[in-house]
């Protein structure tokens, strides 16, 4: 899979229904299907990220992709955070390294991994936070149990889609 650039909420859509995704509940499911698109496993974990702090953090490691979510984060909310992150993933966007958040990542300590990259969940500062919002927003728009709160997927079309 080549990266992507979704400059728009519409792209995002016709992206999504480019994978041909079986109906999906949850963003976990959705990873599922991800993993089997991408031969490459994702997987999502809940830790007690330090608050303030991201509420989610992708962790690239050499055979698998690690999702992190704030344990605290439920509901719709939580599902976004996997979704935003997952995003990040399709997108192929460049992760940073950041050794000071090895400690709150129970994940890695138990499956220690020199080349873990971590990319973490910030506010919409930039072009590459910017896609991972507006494709987790398209991706929210097609879970079949709709518990999407209209809050976070309609502030990110307020914001930069126009419509
Ligand atoms: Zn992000």
């Amino acid at each position: 899979m080549t990266a992507i650039r979704l400059p728009n909420i519409h792209s995002c859509r016709k992206f999504v229904r480019s994978l041909q995704l079986d109906p999906y509940a949850t963003a976990y499911e959705l990873c599922d299907q991800i993993s089997s698109l991408r031969a490459r496993p994702i997987r999502v974990v809940e830790s007690r990220l330090p608050i303030p702090g991201p509420m989610g953090v992708w962790v690239c490691r050499a055979h698998d992709d690690v999702v992190v979510v704030q344990e605290l984060a439920t509901g719709a909310h939580h599902d976004h955070i996997v979704l935003h992150e997952l995003a990040h993933i399709l997108c192929e966007h460049e992760g940073e390294t950041f050794p000071e958040y090895e400690p709150v990542l129970p994940i890695l300590d138990q499956e220690r991994d020199g080349g873990a990259v971590l990319r973490l969940r910030s506010a919409y500062d930039s072009e590459t936070e910017r896609e991972a919002e507006l494709l987790a927003a398209a991706f929210a728009e097609q879970m079949t149990d709709d518990r999407t709160e209209p809050g976070i997927s309609w502030d990110v079309h307020r914001y930069f889609a126009g419509d």
